[in-house]
């Protein structure tokens, strides 16, 4: 989340704990997403996941400034994570390490190991899906959970919170922070509000009491330009936008600022999208200017396609079918799609899919779009079973993707992707259920640039 540091205090475990603060106005407005809604959603988020899964496997860590994120701070690149220890010195995810190591100089910089982090991922994810099938991955360490059904099994919500937070400490070793409210966005600031170890429940019907107090930064939607174009209309905390007039805000910002009216009252009808509901996966692309040259169209297809690729994996989900899309300069645009030869999340197969449906609606134009998109999709990989040749080959691709956390995604160890010329490959999806919102989203640092990256093609930090 965005806007200010977490709490620095950690929180008991009585049960009075686990109720929102009282904080606000009560006698505000009061809406919750629709009367009567129950608060079944969860927000479960990691505390300084890579960071403390390295705490963990190595004891003389603990306690320590941790920065994970590469050799040290002459490296080249930025922060993953770093240490609630680290924090204390000011260290935030999507810094420079250059700048880590100025402000933490004891500070103990480690390498990203994404093969560890992918696999304890999916350790927690299969923890999830014991209590609901509804659980919607946003990032390598966070999900929502829709618990609506599962109250007879294992209990309300709140206990069901409870029970996940110390089946993850017990089976894992690691800390999550859990939000329990009548929405997503309700849901995933009360997981941020008391990190690490954190439970937050929002009652139904308190939501725009919850919400009053806080930045109006921590509104999905509201960014560093929304958020200065609001300060100049006299609104700092979320309870100053609820009470503006509707119409004033939509006059300033058209829809959007109906819809942060909206989520200022807490409202947000995003239900949880399970992976097997989820249509597609896509990455696309604007050239600077339009182009014929093969050489920069197939390296910007096997961009896409390795960027579909690494947020599939990611998503511990496969695709059937590649879906390409090629815009020529006179603004036609054509879509073709095919069956891949057998559901995968690794890039070659999706590039030669994508490349053999491309090749001929690109021949003798000029381009200005390409885009390819996975759908078909599915789960098998729930349990974490693969195929000893496959898993060889995820163990490879991890590698890779964990090459391109610590180093950003402009520089994947693809030489082909290494010449000039190759444009931003990877823009904000459309489908992903966060960017989809304009989220602003994903880290609690106050750095705009933190707030601004996006979510899944985040090459190197992870929420806190
Ligand atoms: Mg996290």
């Amino acid at each position: 989340m965005s806007g200010t540091p977490p709490p620095t205090r950690r929180p008991g475990r009585g049960p009075g704990d686990a109720r929102a603060p009282r904080i606000g106005t009560p006698g505000g407005p009061g809406a919750s997403r629709a009367p009567g809604t129950p608060a079944t959603i969860l927000h479960v988020d990691l505390d300084a996941f890579f960071a403390a899964v390295e705490q963990r496997d190595r004891p003389e860590l603990r306690g320590k400034p941790v920065i994970v994120g590469g050799g040290g701070p002459d490296d080249r690149g930025v922060v993953s994570t770093a240490s609630y220890e680290a924090r204390k010195f000011g260290v935030r995810s999507a810094m420079p390490l250059r700048t880590a190591g100025r402000l933490c100089p004891d500070g103990i910089f480690l390498p990203v190991d994404g093969t560890k982090y992918q696999a304890e991922s999916r350790r927690v994810m299969t923890i999830l899906r014991r209590f609901t099938s509804r659980v919607e991955q946003v990032s390598i360490d966070e999900a929502f959970l829709d618990v609506a059904g599962s109250e007879a099994l294992f209990g309300p919500p709140e206990q069901i919170a409870r029970r996940i937070k110390a089946a993850i400490h017990d089976e894992t070793g690691l800390t999550a922070s859990v939000g329990v409210g009548t929405s997503k966005l309700i849901a995933k600031i009360g997981s941020d509000l008391r990190k690490p170890d954190g439970l937050v429940v929002v009652p139904p019907g308190e939501e725009a009491a919850f919400l009053a107090p806080l930045p109006v930064s921590r509104l999905w939607g509201v960014g560093p330009a929304t958020a200065t174009a609001l300060a100049e209309l006299g609104v700092a905390t979320i309870g100053d936008l609820a009470v503006l007039p509707p119409d004033a805000l939509t006059r300033r910002f058209g829809k959007h600022g109906a819809d942060l009216v909206e989520r200022a009252h807490g409202i947000d009808r995003d239900p949880v999208h399970e992976p097997d509901a989820m249509k597609s996966v896509g990455h696309e692309t604007t050239f600077d200017h339009d182009t014929s040259d093969p050489e920069v169209l197939e390296r910007t297809l096997l961009g896409l396609s390795d960027g579909v690729a690494w947020r599939l994996r990611g998503m511990g989900i496969r695709a059937g079918t590649v879906v390409v899309k090629v815009r020529d300069s006179g603004f036609r645009t054509v879509t073709r799609q095919a069956p891949l030869p057998e559901p995968t999340d690794l890039a070659e197969p999706i590039y030669q899919a994508a490349l053999a449906l491309a090749r001929p609606e690109m021949r003798g134009k000029r381009i200005r779009l390409l885009g390819v998109t996975a759908t078909h999709l599915d789960a098998p990989d729930q349990l974490g079973l693969f195929s000893a040749d496959e898993d060889r080959r995820h163990r490879a691709m991890e590698a890779a993707d964990a090459l391109k956390r610590k180093f950003g995604d402009r520089t994947i160890v693809r030489a082909r992707l290494l010449d000039k010329g190759l444009p931003a490959p990877f823009e904000r999806d459309p489908s992903s259920p966060l960017a989809r919102r304009g989220v602003d989203e994903a880290s609690d640092e106050p750095e705009p640039v933190t707030r601004e990256r996006e979510p899944d093609a985040d090459a190197g930090t992870e929420d806190v």
